[in-house]
């Protein structure tokens, strides 16, 4: 049986076709390409298209025995989704709908679904439960929410199975420094402080320093890429051995201020990285941390690579060898 990974040549999808490969999984990927790096396969057999195309999507289901599906595939930056909601809904709601019939057309019951802390918005509390209210406070997180009660209502209407997994701040690269995060245009603060020593940019900059948090800049839980990784690989052979479907964040449960983020990368790079403060980023809330405690207790997710500075360290590893992404 093959696992199907939608989004498989972008940075969470491609880390955790890694580990899928390492585990000796069989492994099909469809991609656009659009924000994937073909570079960033490290084997798998991978179809270039969209999961909205229902054609291509019959060939991939009918040349592949696939048993379980792990879909990243989808438009991720909350600042474009704010002026460009139109582009989510297609991409992210419409695209998953369209995946979803196909998976329900072809009999395949089993879904591990790459969700984000953005379905929270401002939390009423912290560190933040799967129980917690979800009010997004931006258009990506409202479809990523939307995505998750579609599954809902297949497995009620279909038995398909789904565990979303609502990740907080993805970090870091893989160990053997092949793979790791290029986006284009990158918007994500590690990756945007590492081009300060790499001479990319001049300064880092901080948005907003009036939030309600001890230095005024937002906080955020980063948790390293492989240990989100692993999670889908358990989250998959809990629906394959007949588990149920569920909601579970990750995260590791300690929260960084951007200034804080700011000063573990001068540490680890020995640069003194200029900030300047700016205006808020529409759309942020003040502070997101997990309880992960669902997904430790229930998928015996373990996280293994905690320590920012160690999570930085392996980015920092990664950029150096690779300074301009994919592309060098
Ligand atoms: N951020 C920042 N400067 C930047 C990029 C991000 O101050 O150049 C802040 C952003 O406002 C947020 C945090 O860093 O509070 C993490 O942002 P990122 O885009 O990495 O992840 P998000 O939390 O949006 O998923």
């Amino acid at each position: 049986m093959a696992v199907l990974v939608t989004g498989g040549a972008g940075y969470i999808g491609s880390h955790t076709v890694a580990e899928l490969l390492a585990a000796g999984e069989q492994v099909i990927i469809v991609d656009t390409l659009g924000q994937g790096h073909r570079e960033a396969l490290l084997g798998g057999k991978l179809y270039v298209g969209d999961i909205r195309d229902a054609d291509f999507m019959d060939g991939v289901f009918k040349e592949n025995e696939i048993d379980a599906v792990i879909h990243f595939a989808a438009n991720s930056l909350v600042g474009e989704s704010m002026q460009n909601p139109a582009k989510y809904y297609h991409n992210n709601v419409y695209g998953t709908l369209c995946l979803l019939e196909k998976m329900n057309e072809y009999g395949v019951k089993n879904i591990v679904f790459s969700s984000t802390a953005a379905t929270y918005g401002e939390p009423d509390s912290v560190p933040i439960q799967e129980t917690n209210r979800t009010e997004p406070t931006n258009a990506y997180g409202e479809t990523k929410l939307a995505m998750e009660k579609m599954m809902r209502w297949f497995d009620t209407a279909h038995g398909m199975k789904y565990v979303s997994l609502r990740y907080f701040n993805a970090a870091g690269a893989h160990e053997s420094g092949k793979i790791g995060e290029d986006h284009s245009p990158e918007t994500h603060l590690i990756p945007l402080i590492l081009q300060v020593p790499l001479g990319q940019r001049q300064h880092i900059s901080v948005f907003g320093d009036d939030y309600a948090t001890p230095d005024g800049t937002c906080i955020r839980d980063y948790i390293h890429v492989t240990d989100l990784a692993d999670a889908h690989i358990l989250a998959m052979n809990k629906l394959r051995s007949g588990g149920d479907s569920g909601v579970y964040n990750l995260g590791s449960g300690n929260g960084f201020s951007v200034k804080e983020v700011i000063d573990v990368a001068r540490a680890v790079t020995g640069h003194p990285i200029p900030a300047v403060i700016e205006p808020r980023r529409a759309g942020d809330p003040a502070i997101l941390i997990a309880s992960s405690e669902k997904a430790r207790r229930e998928l015996g997710w373990k996280p293994a690579r905690e320590h920012l500075p160690a999570i930085i360290e392996s980015a920092w590893k990664w950029h150096q060898a690779h300074p301009n992404g994919y592309r060098s």
